[in-house]
């Protein structure tokens, strides 16, 4: 992609930022508890991109001068489309948008569906990044899971990819049936051999009416005390292992943490194509429905797909977002920032709340300058007063621990006005 981009004179002072998302809905076979998008149907592949296409020309009509910082390919899985469907994707990305020299540019891909031809071609047409689900190491957990590889297969693909990318995430996940503290452990032990840029660790979610939930009362998972042992071992294991904790679920080494995913947490804009995918560009949030034949006939009529959900962000939204979103983030928020942006004074609403989180090892509170207490500094007085009585030092920005990321969702609750 980069190469035609460059070619483009882009003049980037005066271009707008975003991310860029397309969804590829194809899997070869369900897996057991995925919920995610996507056919046992790769036979509509190439009509889905005649959609696409038309699609990427109707937004970019819609939104022009947006220039691309990052790309993300995902699914389903992308990486079944054969050598010449990705060309044909490159080409109509390539076609109807810019990307800024450099960008990052992923592609998720399955371990089972990968081969030099493709590998080779995706490096030729720009992508810059491979995320490889790999999920767990333990063979009985993958066929638990219905993934469609074993590990030794995973091992044989990250080996080929290797030799073309440099730049590879691993995804992992945890609280799978079966599973014990110790094979998980013996999971990490064989991805930290193999040293990849990137990490994402995922807890598993038993979504409902997929087949797993639907089998749950079969299988034992990992109680509370070992998901909880799981994942701080975990977070634990890859600090000593030279990976940032960047985000709850995201780990990376010194200068591999994932652009696009950054942009999500960030609130910045992207656009999102193909069924399912989601937007946020000029203060609104969409969605396109999850279904692909209802995706291809609108386009083929030269209509935007269907919305399944179409929010304008009211000022309650975007303050959520702004105190949502940060805390996912290891460097958190930064509560001048967020009060300039919002008028939230969040340590003067919540002091008490903060500091108990802080006291209980679920926050790091970062501090400004000490309150005067000596009688030299009583005559004067601090420029940055706390903002609340209970704090003697003002609180400049809180970030959750990960003990406080496993309970975020009950953290952020409580703090959300
Ligand atoms: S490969 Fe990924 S998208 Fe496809 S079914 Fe499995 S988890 Fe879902």
């Amino acid at each position: 992609m980069t190469e035609r981009h460059d070619n483009k004179k882009i003049n980037e002072q005066n271009r707008r930022l975003a991310g860029l998302y397309v969804h590829i809905p194809f899997c070869e076979k369900k897996c057991a508890y995925c919920d995610f998008y996507s056919l046992e149907a790769p036979q509509w592949t190439d009509a889905y991109l005649t959609a696409l296409e038309t699609e990427a020309f109707l937004t970019a009509q819609r939104h022009p001068g947006l220039l691309f910082d990052s790309v993300y390919i995902g699914g389903g899985t992308p990486s079944l489309l054969t050598p010449a469907q990705l060309d044909r994707l490159f080409d109509i990305l390539t076609r109807h948008f810019s990307c800024l020299p450099g960008s990052e540019v992923t592609l998720e891909a399955n371990p089972a569906t990968l081969d030099c031809e493709k590998l080779s071609l995706l490096r030729e047409r720009g992508v810059n990044r491979l995320s490889l689900g790999l999920q767990s190491a333990s063979d009985r957990e993958l066929k638990l899971l219905s993934r469609l590889h074993d590990y030794r297969s995973f091992l044989q693909t990250y080996r080929l990819a290797s030799a073309y990318f440099q730049n590879i995430s691993v995804d992992l996940m945890f609280g799978l049936p079966c599973q014990t503290r110790e094979s998980f452990s013996e999971t990490l032990s064989e991805v930290l051999a193999l040293a990849p840029a990137h990490l994402s660790l995922y807890a598993l979610k038993l979504e409902e009416g997929t087949p797993l939930s639907k089998k749950r009362g079969l299988f034992s998972f990992p109680d509370e005390d070992a998901f909880a042992d799981i994942y701080l071992s975990a977070c634990e294991r890859l600090e000593d292992a030279g990976y940032k904790q960047y985000e709850i679920s995201n780990f990376a080494r010194q200068g591999f943490c994932s652009r696009h995913n950054l942009r999500y947490w960030k609130r910045e804009e992207y656009l999102g194509f193909g069924p399912s995918a989601h937007s946020f560009i000029d203060g609104c949030r969409y969605a396109n429905k999850r279904d692909l034949f209802g995706y291809c006939r609108s386009l083929s009529e030269g209509r935007f797909p269907e919305r399944s959900e179409m929010t304008r962000l009211s000022p309650g939204d975007i303050l959520e977002e702004e105190i949502f979103l940060p805390l996912r983030l290891a460097e958190g928020l930064d509560l001048s920032h967020l009060e300039e942006k919002t008028g939230y004074a969040m340590e003067k609403a919540s002091c008490a709340k903060l500091l108990f989180y802080e006291k209980e090892g679920y926050m790091r509170l970062e501090r400004g300058r000490t309150m005067p207490s000596d009688a030299h500094a009583r005559t004067a007085p601090a420029s940055l007063p706390p903002r609340c009585p209970e704090a003697r030092e003002r609180i400049e920005r809180i970030a959750l621990t990960p003990k406080g990321f496993l309970v975020s969702n009950a953290i952020l609750a409580d703090l959300l006005p």
